[in-house]
């Protein structure tokens, strides 16, 4: 059965508006762009997703409890965290086109047209110098020259006519009350949920019985202003991220550091994601940030190149060293066991939830040739299929429609199904196969004498005749045995 493997975002992107699970915001006014919606479809796997790994966090582990911050937090956290000072991405306008670029990116993008020529020696002599770019206060000025020595051409005008690369911060700022507009009044969107978690650090170990080591996990919106975000869900400016911070004995971070990233691996896995598509990538020492100790990517191998969808990091005590010294209060925890007083050290996971909704549909994402016709299959791992089971009449007519409205009433309680009478079976089991929906149960009039119906099976298509108050069971055991081929 010949496959198509997806070489662009073209299609998922088409499909995702096609079938309901994303669109553009604002589409009607034209778009405001890197934001998206989610639609019928695309809200139910979101939503699966976000139970599995909040399931996957909190409910198997006892050390680990949830919090839900707000979005807007104090000016001075963002301060604290080096936010204010430090997030930002260096940015170069094209005088022609007006188009503004990331300096890194364009080198990045160079990097790879001298591959695709067979020049690799200069490649990786590029790569080396793009890995070695000073400090962030010379990384402007050694962007820039890389520009300069290479020509580096606008990839949309062709024009070699740049600005100077400067800093731009991502975070999106705001006014907060509605008094006068001076800059005490200044507010961030937040541009990571982790702070959420540190700043109620201290209210958790205080209320919730927990002892290092011990996690906060969180999932809620984020904002950054992207220099160029032209990669559907993959960059937006407003995205969704889970995240969990585990608090740790220092001098026991680096070995719970290799088990969240193992463990982390081992979770997209479970989403039913091919493991030859997934991969560790670890930041090289030379290019972590002066206070982690560990850094690491999960990449997918997403249509566009291999690109990070998870960040695992060993942060030392520094988020929690910093709102220490900010706010004055005292961030330490006294271990009843070792009878000492420390700052934790923290392991991050942190998983952008758009771009593992990405991940799961290009994954599963399938063209085939059946009988010389073709189909278009999306085979996600059936507990995040948006909807589990069609459920159809074979045609329109009674008492076919009694019985599978029947099986719609019993099957709701348990799953997200749909009853569909309309157009032939074998279009209606297409639809079905586009929107993921492993399970198709068809009611029809052989089995009216003994109260059986046909299901038929998303993957291969293959169907079987079970008892009609068996359909519960079968979903359940499939749901629970199947595995990504
Ligand atoms: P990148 O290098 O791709 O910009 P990052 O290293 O800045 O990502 P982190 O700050 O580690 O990302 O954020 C954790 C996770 O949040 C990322 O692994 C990613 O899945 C998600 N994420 C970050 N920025 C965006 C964005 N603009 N749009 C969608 N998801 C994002």
């Amino acid at each position: 059965m010949p496959v198509t493997h997806l070489d662009s975002l073209d299609k998922i992107v088409s499909l995702s508006k096609s079938r309901g699970f994303i669109f553009q915001s604002s589409e009607v006014y034209g778009g405001l762009s890197a934001v998206y919606d989610y639609g019928p479809l695309g809200v139910e796997l979101k939503r699966n997703i976000q139970s599995a790994w909040w399931k996957a966090m909190t409910q198997v582990h006892d050390n680990i409890v949830g919090v839900d911050a707000a979005i807007f937090m104090h000016p001075k956290v963002w301060e604290a965290s080096g936010h204010v000072e430090g997030f930002n991405d260096p940015m170069i306008d094209d005088k022609q086109s007006k188009k503004r670029y990331r300096a890194d990116m364009l080198i990045e993008q160079h990097i790879l047209k001298l591959r695709d020529k067979g020049d690799d020696e200069k490649a990786d002599e590029l790569q080396q110098q793009l890995n070695t770019t000073g400090t962030r206060k010379g990384l402007c000025e050694d962007l820039y020259d890389i520009i300069m020595t290479e020509e580096i051409r606008s990839p949309d005008s062709g024009a070699f006519d740049w600005t100077e690369v400067r800093q731009f911060n991502l975070m999106f700022k705001t006014h907060y009350g509605a008094v006068t507009k001076d800059e005490d009044d200044v507010i961030y969107l937040r541009p990571e949920t982790a702070q959420g978690i540190f700043v109620n650090y201290k209210n958790v170990l205080d209320t919730a019985r927990v002892q290092v080591p011990f996690g906060i996990a969180q999932i809620g919106k984020a904002f950054r202003n992207e220099v160029v975000a032209r990669q559907f869900v993959f960059r937006m400016r407003e995205f969704e991220q889970m995240e969990m911070q585990y608090f740790v004995e220092p001098g026991t971070d680096e070995e719970e550091y290799d088990k969240w990233l193992q463990a982390r691996l081992n979770w997209h896995k479970s989403m039913g994601i091919r493991p030859d598509n997934l991969r560790i990538a670890p930041h090289p020492k030379d290019k972590l940030a002066h206070y982690a100790r560990a850094a690491a990517d999960i990449q997918y191998k997403y249509p566009i190149g291999w690109q990070e969808v998870e960040g695992i990091h060993n942060r030392s005590d520094f988020d929690l060293s910093q709102h220490q010294e900010y706010s004055g209060k005292k961030m330490e925890y006294f271990d009843q066991k070792l009878q000492k007083r420390y700052i934790p050290y923290v392991v991050e996971t942190s998983v952008g939830l758009d771009r593992t909704v990405l991940m799961v549909l290009c994954d599963a994402y399938r063209e085939e040739e059946v009988d010389g016709d073709s189909r278009t299959v999306l085979k996600l791992h059936p507990k995040l299929a948006p909807t589990k089971a069609g459920i159809f009449p074979l045609i329109k007519k009674e008492p076919l429609q009694e019985l599978a409205r029947k099986i719609e009433t019993d099957l709701k309680e348990e799953y997200t199904v749909l009853y569909d009478e309309s157009g032939s079976i074998g279009k209606r089991y297409r639809r079905q196969d586009e929107a993921g929906t492993p399970f198709c149960v068809t009611v029809d009039f052989d089995g009216l004498d003994d109260n059986t119906v046909t299901i038929r099976y998303r993957d291969d298509m293959k169907q079987d005749r079970v008892s009609a108050d068996k359909i519960t069971d079968v979903i359940r055991d499939e749901i629970k045995s199947w595995s990504v081929k």
